[in-house]
């Protein structure tokens, strides 16, 4: 019984080794179009130490495995997750983090990217976008479904930056109600920016719903200047892209995610079995001794 131990031990060893040799990032470079970087972002995105299951630096690690150049962490109503995760990414070679938060209200979720401290919400998605403007933030509407229309008065809409047109939330419910909110933006602000995001807390996949963002610089402030500017293009569920169209058209057919090499692929299952017959084995083992 203490070999089969030995042997269980030793699968649990190898399967970590294995698993940490085919974890090898992908080369990332963000897009260059007409004089702009195209940053793949995902603005909304939560974190542990906060609502996500995440620390801030795996997710920055995490989002160039799914060719993401940014992320946005935005925990509701807090900023401390991102904050540590803007100053750790770029250490660890991780995508470019952004501060921000989701600013969470009974009847509106508001996403603010580029900030340093949290915004109040309880006077109104207005009154939190000047604030966000005023430290030098961009705003965004979250997941705008019909049950949160009745929160975003006209003078919400002419002073809100983007908003939401991909959320995995249109994966089973159409995109219907955010193009619905979106048409709305637009009527009152022409300019403005259409985002996807992932809304990523901890099932699904990060960048799911991504957001083109045409910078001129790849930094926060190059992004936030970028999404104030609504210069994005984002693609709903259904495929159809919204943005400027010269910028929908300066794009062509956006790239597809990066996909592993066999070889990698391999050797990261590889590992994954002989761990999980490893700790089964242990298990075994162990309630075998009991017995
Ligand atoms: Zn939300
Ligand atoms: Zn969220």
């Amino acid at each position: 019984m203490r070999n089969a131990r030995t042997i269980a031990a030793a699968l649990v060893i190898a399967g970590v080794a294995a698993g940490t040799a085919a974890d090898r990032l992908p080369e990332t470079r963000p897009l260059s179009r007409g004089g702009y970087l195209v940053l793949q972002a995902d603005l909304h995105v939560h974190s542990f130490l906060g609502d996500g299951t995440l620390w801030p630096w795996d997710l920055a690690l995490e989002a160039r495995r799914h060719g993401l150049d940014a992320i946005a962490i935005t925990n509701h109503n807090q900023i401390l997750a991102a904050r540590l995760g803007r100053w750790l990414a770029p250490r660890l070679g991780g995508a470019l983090v952004v501060a921000g938060e989701e600013i969470t209200a009974p009847r509106y979720h508001l996403i603010a990217v580029g900030i340093d401290r949290t915004i109040g919400w309880r006077e109104g998605p207005a009154r939190a976008i000047e604030e966000v403007h005023a430290r030098g933030g961009a705003a965004i509407a979250a997941h705008p479904t019909r049950f949160f229309w009745p929160g975003w008065d006209d003078a919400a809409l002419r002073s809100l930056d983007g908003a939401e047109v991909c959320h995995p939330l249109t994966y089973y419910q159409g995109p219907e109600h955010l193009r619905v909110f979106f048409s709305r933006f637009k009527s009152e602000n022409p300019g403005g920016a259409a985002i996807g995001s992932s809304d990523w807390h901890v099932f699904g996949s990060l960048g799911l719903c991504r957001t083109f963002v045409f910078a001129h610089e790849a930094s926060e402030r190059g992004l936030v200047e970028a999404v104030r500017s609504g210069r994005t293009v984002a693609y709903d569920v259904k495929g159809v892209p919204h943005g400027d169209a010269a910028l929908v058209a300066l794009l062509g057919t956006p790239p597809a995610p990066p996909i592993e090499p066999p070889a990698q692929a391999f050797l990261a299952l590889a590992g994954r079995i002989c761990a999980l017959a490893g700790m089964a084995g242990l298990c075994l083992f162990r309630s075998s001794r009991r017995s």
